[in-house]
């Protein structure tokens, strides 16, 4: 009891040093919360408020927002602690060897070790996952009011993420070794550049190979709709976009839309949670704003950048890892980085860089929010519809609209929700 305590005064302690906010709007609900199965939707009040008006004012988080976003940033904490100590323990444990020994006996051929391998690791990796995951993933969302999904449901989606992983992981792994072994003294460099033809290799199948495997695209059912966001699309210079809805509401309350795919794969997808809760001007500032990322390349820009932070990621690694190996090479049971039985070790340091190269990627994405939402003000000068979009995404998602500094840092691939609509309320276009 007294230990229980005690880590918990740790993660306070923790957090109040992560989070400023926490400090703000903690009222000791929080830790009950984060491992109290009981909690329902019913017992958590909504409180959000939303009053149409020309000045949309920010929304107040309801207690039950904050909640959710305080035990957001326990979980992430935890889930950073874990990203390190679980591949830390398979790793100096000798397990990762073990792993390997077992891939060796499966596949006698380099390539099939590695898949084996990877598919050996990441089903290790699913299992000790489990129960976490069924915490985060679905008790909690089932807690908050964000999940439509049944147990059942929810579980053939992780194994088909895992089936998935196992396939990406594997060709990437191949792809990783192979260029260790042929050079281990530049590998980050070439092992950097090739992300880029991965990156895009990868967004290219996506919406072809792997969502159909999740949810059903079909074209969008509100003709009218799909003919102002195509005419939409001609007015930014897109031609052969293709406008799609996606039953996520199978798995989700929360809304959301994206753009995706290259050549003939591209598709701008609306979400039918947005479909279902924004009226027409909204989906159109929506819309607008996500062919607004097409028109200022963020995908080439995202990219490259990524590959960028990869690299000098892996030049971290390189360094770091000889060091560790031969420190500790009793105990991990391989020599070199170039066997395969090293992943969790790169695992480990990649998490670790992460904390500095998160930060770097999340400004540069929060930049290119703000030229997004720049663009489809310029578009379609719907800042009222933008604005009352964005006030329903936060009820809907139980976005805090003023996070902390800290968040915004190391999580928020968006620019606070406040913000953005203070921005649609003073910004005017020149047009
Ligand atoms: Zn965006």
């Amino acid at each position: 009891m007294i230990w229980k305590f005690y880590k918990l005064t740790i993660l306070i302690i923790l957090f109040g040093i992560a989070d400023p906010a926490w400090g703000q709007h903690s009222s000791g609900s929080t830790l009950a919360d984060s491992r109290a199965k009981s909690l329902t939707s019913q017992d958590i009040q909504q409180t959000d408020t939303f009053k149409p008006s020309d000045y949309i004012e920010v929304p107040v988080a309801s207690e039950k927002t904050m909640r959710y976003y305080e035990t957001g940033n326990v979980w992430w904490l935890v889930n950073m602690i874990l990203g390190v100590l679980i591949p830390g323990l398979i790793l100096f444990s000798g397990f990762s060897a073990k792993l390997r020994n077992g891939a060796q006996k499966l596949g006698r051929k380099w390539i099939f070790i590695i898949f084996f391998y990877y598919a050996l690791y990441a089903s290790v990796v699913f299992a000790i996952y489990l129960p976490i995951n069924y915490f985060q993933g679905f008790l909690r969302a089932q807690a908050y009011g964000l999940s439509n999904q049944s147990l059942l449901e929810w579980f053939v989606f992780n194994m088909r993420s895992l089936f998935i992983s196992m396939i990406r992981g594997g060709f990437i792994l191949c792809g990783l070794y192979l260029i260790l072994r042929l050079s281990p003294r530049r590998w980050w460099i070439y092992a950097g550049v090739a992300a880029i033809p991965l990156y895009f290799f990868l967004n290219l199948v996506h919406p072809i190979w792997v969502a159909p495997q999740f949810n059903t695209f079909t074209p969008l059912e509100n003709k009218a709709l799909e003919g102002a966001i195509l005419t939409l699309a001609q007015e930014a210079g897109i031609e052969d976009a293709q406008v799609l809805q996606v039953d996520k509401s199978r798995q989700t309350t929360t809304i959301n839309a994206y753009v995706i795919g290259m050549f003939n794969t591209k598709q701008i997808v609306l979400w039918d949670t947005a479909i279902n809760n924004l009226n027409e001007e909204e989906l159109k500032f929506v819309m607008a704003h996500e062919i607004g990322h097409y028109v200022e390349n963020h995908r080439l820009s995202k990219t490259l950048l990524s590959a960028l932070l990869i690299m000098l990621t892996l030049f971290f690694i390189h360094h770091v890892s000889h060091h560790l190996i031969d420190r500790f090479k009793h105990r991990f049971r391989f020599n070199d980085l170039s066997d395969v039985a090293s992943y969790p070790l790169i695992v480990v340091l990649f998490t670790l860089a992460s904390l500095v190269t998160g930060p770097i990627n999340n400004s540069y994405s929060r930049y290119s929010e703000r030229q997004a939402d720049t663009f489809a003000i310029d578009l379609t000068g719907l800042n009222h519809a933008a604005a009352t979009a964005f006030v329903k995404i936060q009820h809907k998602n139980l976005s805090n609209p003023n996070p902390g500094w800290m968040y915004t840092i190391w999580r928020e691939t968006h620019p606070p929700l406040g913000e953005r609509i203070n921005f649609f309320n003073t910004y005017r276009t020149e047009k």
